[in-house]
């Protein structure tokens, strides 16, 4: 479906962040029209004419915004991170799934005298991370399920999102080293912020009132 020329397209991700996400929109007057929790669409017009969601994997949103193919986005910094974000800017943090990226460890781990073995979906962070402090590792990428690496000996270190640090626990590791705080962000494609900046603007700039009276009581 190709987009209208004054249309705004907003990639949302999928899954825990998506009901912190919506009432931000909600209070912009942005709200889809259909229920996005039941429903098996990807693609939902809104109360806004003209302004759609688009619902996808956290992962994919980067691309879409990078494209241009989605004019606004909503996406944790730790995807940002790892993607490279680029031909995007940043626009909002929205203070929703704060948690950390964090290494960690089992818990009686003793010191790794050579290369260290890294496992993490974070790739590019983690190689990015340790190569900024001198440090020799081997990155392996696993898809989910990190906490298993060190138990099973595949690694000796993970990167890992930390939250409340229970699936570390359960697992026998503990938190090591803290690489950055994560939240969501809102983030525009460049081509929107120079081509749809009246229709943007006012629609981050209510988000962005919503936040600070939320961040205030
Ligand atoms: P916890 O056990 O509370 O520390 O949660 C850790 C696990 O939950 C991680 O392995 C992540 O997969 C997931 N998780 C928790 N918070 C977030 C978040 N804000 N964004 C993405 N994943 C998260």
């Amino acid at each position: 479906m190709a987009q209208q020329p004054d249309s705004i397209t907003i990639a949302l991700s999928k899954g825990r962040i998506l009901k912190e996400t919506l009432p931000l929109f909600a209070s912009a007057g942005i709200e889809p029209l259909e229920d996005i929790h039941t429903s098996r669409k990807l693609i939902f017009e809104t109360t806004q004419p003209g302004v759609r969601f688009i619902v996808i994997r956290a992962v994919d949103v980067p691309t879409y915004v990078e494209y241009g193919v989605a004019d606004l986005g909503v996406a944790g910094k730790d995807v940002l991170m790892e993607h490279g974000a680029e031909e995007m800017y940043e626009l909002l943090d929205l203070n929703i799934a704060r948690c950390k990226l964090m290494t960690a460890r089992l818990s009686d781990a003793e010191p790794v005298p050579g290369r260290m073995k890294v496992a993490t979906k974070f790739v590019k962070v983690a190689k990015r991370y340790f190569a900024e402090q001198g440090r020799q590792v081997d990155v392996i990428k696993l898809y989910g399920g990190q906490e298993l690496a060190p138990i099973m000996n595949l690694a000796d270190t993970i990167v890992d999102i930390v939250d409340t640090g229970n699936t570390l626990r359960a697992n026998g590791l503990v938190p090591d080293e803290h690489i950055a705080d994560i939240s969501s962000r809102l983030v525009a494609s460049r081509l929107a912020l120079k081509l749809k900046d009246d229709r943007i603007n006012p629609i981050v700039e209510q988000i962005s009132r919503t936040i600070s009276e939320k961040q205030a009581s």
